[in-house]
């Protein structure tokens, strides 16, 4: 089986767009349409054509260059089952559970309702990549537009469930900003403090800080860490469960 090809390209302000590409059967897809001319044009200058596209969520700069994809390539458009009715074109739905093959390679795609009711993630175990959408960001999480803390903390255990070597792939470049904010919340953690010098370096010489290593987001994401002393004194909620630390971390970085 040939490695999972990915192809990782900055559009809009500040998505990424991906592409998953498997060598042995030429099968290709995107990882959400962000933009359909952007797409058309990297895959041009790889020399793939699209065989599918994989959407996490409804939103205009995940699925909005869908039907546009789908008129011109033919591609196989699959997405969240729970929230069929507002991805644009889909042929397969999926949810917990399901397995998406791209030739060779396989996806489990888990739910993960909160920043939509019907966000879903694919996680490619043996290739050791997962593509989370706006569930989670480097050093943060997505904003509870459609969902509740409580849903969205459930979907962030799922993630956690993952090994430490898994590499997340999400659909924004957040990282400086959420940094700040996870120092604000969390002063004392060393391992932050470094990630976030790290992350300024990279931002100052134009780099990606994605993809993230999980192993990095137990360690320097707040939303991951209801258990932190340090967090829980700073947002005073020393005994509180883990979903109410969650939901106030959330609530406090809403307002930053
Ligand atoms: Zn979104």
């Amino acid at each position: 089986m040939s490695a999972l090809a990915i192809h990782m390209f900055p559009v809009l302000s500040d998505n990424y767009g991906y592409l998953l590409h498997d060598e042995a059967s030429g099968a290709t897809a995107a990882v959400d349409t962000p933009d359909a001319a952007e797409i058309a044009a990297q895959l041009a200058a790889k020399g793939w054509r699209l065989t599918h596209i994989l959407n996490t969520h409804h939103h205009a700069d995940h699925a909005g260059g869908n039907l546009e994809l789908k008129r011109t390539t033919g591609c196989t458009i699959v997405g969240p089952r729970a929230d069929a009715a507002r991805i644009p074109g889909i042929d397969v739905a999926v949810g917990e559970g399901d397995v998406v093959e791209l030739g060779a390679h396989r996806a489990t795609v888990f739910d993960t309702p909160g920043h939509t009711r019907g966000h879903i993630v694919y996680h490619f175990a043996a290739a050791r990549a997962a593509f989370v959408g706006d569930t989670l960001f480097a050093m943060g999480c997505g904003r509870l537009f459609e969902g509740t803390p409580a849903q969205m903390w459930s979907s962030l255990q799922k993630i956690l469930q993952w090994p430490d070597e898994t590499r997340l792939y999400c659909a924004h470049e957040y990282t400086q900003s959420n940094a700040r904010f996870a120092l604000s919340v969390e002063p004392q953690n060393r391992a932050l403090q470094e990630r976030a010098a790290t992350v300024a370096r990279l931002r100052a010489a134009g780099q990606p800080t994605v993809p993230t290593l999980l192993a990095e987001e137990r360690a320097t994401n707040p939303f991951l860490r209801p258990q932190s002393r340090d967090l829980r004194a700073t947002i005073d909620l020393a005994n509180a469960a883990d979903v109410d630390v969650f939901a106030k971390t959330r609530a406090l970085k809403d307002a930053f």
